[in-house]
């Protein structure tokens, strides 16, 4: 696609002091955020887990096919892609230390009608979590806990704070309730996703994505082969997705099979597919946690811009 240099892109970087000074819901963002991370560090730490380095560049990267543009650096004439998740470094990860995560990151060049949705940016961060053997259950059962451990501490902290951005926010209930999403596209129809959102005052695990939907490193249910072992997670009260998981393929043949199914080109995965035909990958099951959104839903703004300085808007030139 061409794109067109709009004169309204231009940056004018004394617009944006400006506007962080005059308005304080900036500061107040940054404060919630802050918490966010170092509750959610603190929680992962006492369960066992390690923290990683993120990865900014590598050979490989989460093929996303969704529609983004491709982000890719020159380096010495050979080719680095910028990191959109770092979901085959987990993978390799979890051979090292069984239970790791990572405040990762990633660079998705969304098309500029995202910027309408209120969630999305180019350059976010995301908590990435992987652990060996797990299986999705335990993985929803350990974010279900850390969503209740940062929201409960959020509310004891900063009282005022909630009043003032978010006074509807509450403490979620454990279990969450859950859905697949054949069950939800029959209730909601074709845009299921964003009417669970806008019904639920819970957050909901959507369940059972089709397998046509999603990447070939979620791993197929073996016992109904046309969804995937994997969730997102659903905010209520319209803010929408807020994590995507699953368990993962680990085995040579399964995972050609997927990229094959993807229609995605195997050389490109070259350096991938020789660690899974040795035999290294192992069974395991993550999920990533977008904390812009995260930071967004606790106070309840509008629009994600709000919850990180030098945010990028999609569509939008910013420093
Ligand atoms: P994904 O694996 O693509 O679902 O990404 C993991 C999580 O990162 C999502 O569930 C969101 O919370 C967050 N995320 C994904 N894309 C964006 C975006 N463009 N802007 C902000 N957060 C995002
Ligand atoms: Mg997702």
């Amino acid at each position: 696609m061409e794109i067109v240099k709009k004169e309204e892109r231009k940056v004018d970087s004394v617009e944006l002091v400006e506007k962080y000074l005059k308005d304080e819901s900036y500061r107040d963002a940054l404060i919630i955020q802050s918490d966010i991370l170092g509750l959610s560090r603190n929680f992962l730490h006492d369960k066992g887990f390690i923290e990683y380095l993120p990865v900014i560049v590598s050979t490989i990267t989460d093929p996303l096919n969704k529609d983004v543009f491709e982000a890719q650096i020159d380096y010495y004439g050979y080719k680095y892609y910028i990191t959109k998740s770092m979901i085959v470094q987990k993978q390799v990860g979890i051979l090292v230390h069984d239970k790791i995560f990572s405040f990762s990151p990633n660079l998705r060049l969304e098309r500029e009608e995202k910027a309408q949705s209120g969630r999305h940016l180019i350059d976010f961060v995301q908590l990435d979590l992987e652990v060996k053997n797990a299986k999705r259950n335990d993985i929803m059962d350990l974010m279900e806990d850390l969503i209740i451990y940062v929201i409960k501490n959020i509310i004891q902290t900063y009282p005022n704070l909630i009043r003032k951005y978010h006074p509807t926010l509450k403490i979620p209930n454990k279990p969450f309730s859950k859905i697949s999403v054949k069950e939800a596209k029959k209730i909601y129809g074709d845009d299921y996703e964003r009417i669970l959102s806008e019904k639920a005052t819970e957050p909901v695990w959507l369940i059972d994505m089709p397998i046509e939907e999603r990447e070939f490193y979620d791993k197929q249910n073996p016992f109904e082969p046309d969804t995937l072992l994997d969730f997102d997670l659903i905010y209520p009260e319209g803010f929408g997705e807020s994590i995507s998981g699953g368990e993962r393929e680990y085995e040579y043949e399964q995972i050609v099979k997927r990229i094959k199914l993807k229609g995605n080109n195997l050389e490109n995965y070259d350096d991938y597919l020789k660690i899974a035909k040795k035999g290294y990958l192992q069974p395991s099951a993550g999920c990533g946690i977008g904390i812009e959104r995260f930071t967004r839903y606790i106070l309840g703004l509008e629009h994600i811009e709000k919850t990180r300085l030098f945010a990028k808007i999609p569509g939008k030139f910013s420093i």
